[in-house]
């Protein structure tokens, strides 16, 4: 569900693309169209969406050859990007990028737990959006490469002082980490200033 790909066949009807163009696909296939969601533009929640893969029918996703797909749904690459790079950006980037969008406005600090394969794009948007980057992680070690990807603050999560130091300084808390095994959400809450939001990607196990 990470799919770069060129385009072989166009539907009728169907301009926004060209045969041999460069485009990518992601995991939602097709909305209703119908719902209040799809109403509202917000069409990635309505609850009728159909997916790249994991469907009733022979999805392969991005292991087929070929992939027959909604044009709504399918999405140009500009030509500077390198399909690899491209590729990450239709699952781990849309899952870090919606709620950075929905929740930062430029001048916020906006805090970042776990710096992995949604962290390290998260960092890089947020930045991008204006904001001052606070990477969380459990340990040092990946202080050089959050401060490469736009972080300017470094907090580890397993360091006491340091989250108390840190606290109440964020307006918004992205969590990518699927773990609170080193610092609980109730650290992670009390770096928030007042009225700060946290928006979870990812949960701990149910007996964390
Ligand atoms: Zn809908
Ligand atoms: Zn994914």
């Amino acid at each position: 569900h990470e799919i770069i790909g060129k385009v072989v066949r166009l539907g009728p009807g169907v301009d926004k693309f060209s045969l041999g163009q460069r485009v990518g696909i992601g995991v939602q296939r097709s909305n209703c169209g119908g719902c209040d969601c799809c109403g509202a533009k917000i069409e990635q929640l309505c609850s009728k969406i159909t997916k790249t893969y994991a469907g009733p029918g022979k999805d392969k996703g991005g292991f087929s050859r070929y992939i027959r797909y909604t044009a709504h749904w399918t999405f140009a690459v500009p030509e500077g990007i390198p399909s690899e790079q491209a590729a990450p950006l239709l699952c781990a980037g849309i899952t870090t990028f919606s709620p950075l969008k929905r929740h930062c406005r430029p001048g916020m600090t906006v805090g970042i737990i776990g710096i992995g394969g949604l962290g390290h794009l998260a960092i890089q948007y947020a930045r991008a959006m204006g904001c001052t980057v606070a990477a969380i992680s459990t340990s040092d070690s990946k202080r050089t490469e959050a401060a490469e990807f736009g972080a300017s603050v470094y907090i580890v999560s397993s360091d006491a002082s340091q989250m108390a130091a840190a606290k109440g300084t964020l307006d918004v808390i992205l969590n990518t980490a699927s773990s609170t095994g080193v610092a609980g959400m109730d650290e992670y809450f009390a770096l928030l200033k007042p009225r700060g939001v946290t928006a979870c990607v990812s949960l701990p196990e149910k007996d964390e």
